[in-house]
């Protein structure tokens, strides 16, 4: 008998954090739901962007540590009237290939999110700065953004983080 084979997403949504993104908005007098249904079709606007997190590879045999990343890739979307949602993309295991959800840096989560909805509702806002620049080299083949087309350093772009808010 053919064993199953197990698939894991290559992104996915984290609606635990909508509540730290609530109280940030609603410094602003911004009131925004996290809307369940991602829909690239339904939306009234997206943004591809990155964050950070840290990475843990789930195969059992693989001797791997983990890894974290500042260029994890992102999708925002808006809908009508008032909601909102991320995608986040995951990246494989550089020693067994498998795919890994992230542990979100959730400063950075909610940072990007706010300073995208914000922008969008025509509020000025002033872009942030991060510091400990990584150089090291993003590696697209692990990275399931680039794949999907939804990463801000695919196709050999060289980009340093406040170009990308
Ligand atoms: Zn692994
Ligand atoms: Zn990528």
């Amino acid at each position: 008998m053919p064993q199953k084979k197990k698939t894991y997403p290559s992104w996915s949504m984290f609606p635990e954090h909508h509540d730290s993104v609530s109280d940030e908005l609603a410094k602003s007098g911004l009131l925004f739901s996290f809307n369940e249904d991602d829909d690239e079709d339904s939306c009234s606007q997206d943004y591809d962007t990155n964050i950070m997190g840290r990475f843990r590879c789930h195969r059992g045999n693989c001797k791997t540590q983990g890894w974290s990343s500042k260029r994890i890739a992102i999708t925002i979307r808006r809908y009508h009237p008032a909601s909102y949602n991320v995608r986040v993309y995951h990246q494989r295991c550089k020693s067994c290939n498998s795919l890994s959800r992230p542990d979100l840096d959730v400063q950075s989560y909610v940072d990007r999110i706010t300073y995208r909805l914000k922008k969008w509702n025509g509020l000025q806002v002033e872009t942030p700065v991060y510091f400990g620049e990584s150089n090291a080299p993003h590696e697209e083949d692990l990275c399931e953004g680039c794949k999907m087309g939804h990463c801000t350093q695919s196709g050999g772009r060289v980009v340093t983080f406040p170009d990308y808010w």
